[in-house]
């Protein structure tokens, strides 16, 4: 046995669950993605895309990290859902034995001082990464993070750009040294724990974000309506029924376009990533129904999984 060989062998494994929380629209579901190297959760140009804490698993040598993705921590609070979203990344952080704290390359503003208070009083082990550095110049960058080592004692200030896989090993490496020692909690080859149908409907979600203009997007609620494997009414194939709810009458048009052009278009995108992620072929069926105010139904947002 060489050196190397030895000091694998005994070096201690490293196994933890790491919450990435930040405002929306900051790269949160851009950076999981990458470091797991797989599409987990819904990436969009409008925040608030993702509404679920997604788990994403990086199995490495010697490690393994457990990412709860978070929705973003929004502006203000209001609806129900505004509600929701912030509870859940209060409950990732939490749940996490090691925080990343994700901004823009400006000035902390109060989303982030919001965050920081917060996680002062939990006392969990923060790293600061600043994401998007491909969007300004160093002279720009370095009085933020002066400001943000002011602001905190974080474990890490890490410039990194998720879009142009910039300064990830950066902050991977020391992240993952401070993880408690432990065995791994899942195996190997699992990217995820959740359910195939939640990552179906997370590709729906993606799909509509992507799709539709202005403030469409968020008057719609994707619910798996039925999602039964190999189905003999459609001649073996998987049959997904997926309900897209709006909040008016009127935004059904929105959705469906002239002719059904626009729904027809989302649906063969869905249907042809919703294979690629099964492996197997899909029936889908895509509606689109009125639901008014479904924000403010508490129990309504607990059924379509939020
Ligand atoms: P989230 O709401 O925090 O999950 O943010 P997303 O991951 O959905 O990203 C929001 C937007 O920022 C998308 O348009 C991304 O392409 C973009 N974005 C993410 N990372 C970077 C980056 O490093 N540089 C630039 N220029 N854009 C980025
Ligand atoms: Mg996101």
């Amino acid at each position: 046995m060489t050196d190397a060989n030895l000091e694998e062998a005994v070096a201690p494994f490293h196994c933890g669950r790491v919450a990435i929380v930040g405002r929306p629209n900051v790269g949160k579901s851009t950076l999981l993605n990458l470091l797991v190297k797989f599409k987990l959760s819904a990436v969009s140009p409008r925040p608030q895309t993702t509404r679920h804490k997604v788990l994403g698993i990086l199995t490495g040598p010697g490690y393994q990290v457990v990412f709860l993705d978070t929705p973003g921590v929004p502006q203000r609070t209001g609806h129900e859902l505004d509600r929701l979203l912030g509870s859940r990344a209060r409950e990732a952080m939490q749940e996490a034995d090691l925080v990343v704290l994700l901004v823009e390359p400006r000035f902390p503003g109060g989303v982030e001082r919001r965050l920081v208070s917060e996680l002062r009083q939990l006392d969990r082990p923060v790293f600061l990464a600043i994401n998007k550095i491909d969007l300004v110049s160093k002279p720009e960058l370095l009085p933020v993070m002066e400001a943000y080592a002011r602001l905190y004692p974080f474990l890490d200030i890490v410039p990194v750009s998720a879009l142009k896989s910039d300064g990830l090993d950066v902050l991977l490496d020391p992240l993952v040294q401070r993880l408690p020692e432990g065995p791994p909690m899942f195996s190997e080859d699992e990217v995820t724990d959740r359910p195939e149908r939640f990552l179906t409907g997370e590709i729906i979600r993606g799909l509509v974000f992507n799709t539709y203009r202005e403030e469409v997007p968020y008057c719609v609620a994707v619910e798996i309506d039925t999602f039964r494997e190999a189905s003999a009414e459609h001649g073996g194939k998987d049959h997904i029924s997926v309900v897209l709810w709006v909040e008016k009458e009127s935004q059904k048009g929105l959705l469906i376009g002239r002719g059904g052009e626009r729904l027809k278009a989302v649906g063969a995108q869905a249907r042809q990533e919703i294979e690629a992620l099964l492996e197997r072929p899909v029936f889908l069926e895509l509606w689109v129904k009125a639901y008014p105010n479904w924000r403010k139904d508490a129990a309504f947002l607990q059924r379509v999984g939020y």
